[in-house]
């Protein structure tokens, strides 16, 4: 398989907090990854930087073999790197389709807007039912589904996603998790990263450990999920 994503000593820092202190990873065609970590691990810091949205202080990353150190966000959003950010990011004061047209618009595909939103509403029906209802009143775990969609409407290459459980109740976070099995199944390439390590590690192939900035460890997700030292040391995370 080939690896879309190469990420190797990667630092980056805010001021004088170091966040991520030399990680280096990679991602093949159709895997599903997972990095799981505590609060303040530095995970958020790692797909912004990945996305284009944080300068790196030090290292290589490459998307597609693109420099992402010189490639700006919007146009690795173009080549197929698509970002569903923590805390969803979806524009509360338009309505479902609005917020799908104007992501759309991100990367060029040969397809109409009209086909593609069909599309994203197959997947997820309840976003097709409230096309015309404002994303700011919709629940929670609908507008993780329409900040999924928001990506998947431009045919991700690699689909980066933040924290999807942060702030769902158990049976929305469940439904999210079932998505991006489905995702994960039908060949798509993830990057996932979450706190709920028992979800993280249920959906990925593979999985690295972020703790302060460095990974501890990395591995086969399902020989992780039974280390008895690593799933004692998220207790109250998982
Ligand atoms: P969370 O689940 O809370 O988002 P995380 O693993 O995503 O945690 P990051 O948000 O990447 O962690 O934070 C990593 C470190 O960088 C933490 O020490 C955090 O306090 C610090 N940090 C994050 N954002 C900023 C910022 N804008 N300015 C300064 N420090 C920051």
């Amino acid at each position: 398989m080939s690896r879309i994503l190469e990420v190797n000593d990667l630092h980056v820092s805010y001021g004088p907090i170091k966040a991520l202190r030399g990680v280096s990873l990679h991602v093949s065609e159709g895997e599903t990854v997972s990095i799981v970590g505590a609060n303040g691990a530095g995970k958020s810091t790692l797909m912004r930087a990945l996305s284009g949205i944080l300068p790196i202080a030090d290292g290589q990353a490459t998307f597609l073999d693109q420099d992402i150190r010189t490639v700006k966000a919007h146009q690795l959003a173009r080549l197929g790197m698509l970002h569903v950010p923590e805390g969803r990011g979806t524009l509360q004061g338009m309505v479902v389709e609005e917020n799908l047209r104007l992501a759309w618009e991100i990367r060029p595909t040969d397809t109409s807007f009209e086909t593609a939103a069909e599309e994203v509403y197959a997947r997820f029906p309840r976003l097709g039912e409230r096309r015309k209802q404002l994303a700011g009143g919709l629940s929670g775990g609908e507008q993780q589904m329409l900040a999924i969609g928001r990506a998947l409407i431009n045919r991700p290459r690699l689909l980066l996603v933040d924290e999807p459980s942060m702030g769902l109740s158990p049976l929305f976070s469940k439904e999210v998790f079932k998505v991006l099995a489905e995702l994960r199944d039908s060949g798509m390439t993830i990057l996932l990263v979450e706190q709920n390590v028992r979800s993280a590690l249920g959906l990925a192939h593979r999985a690295y450990v972020l703790n302060q900035g460095v990974f501890l460890t990395s591995g086969d997700a399902a020989e992780l999920a039974k280390d008895p030292a690593i799933m004692a040391s998220f207790l109250g995370h998982g």
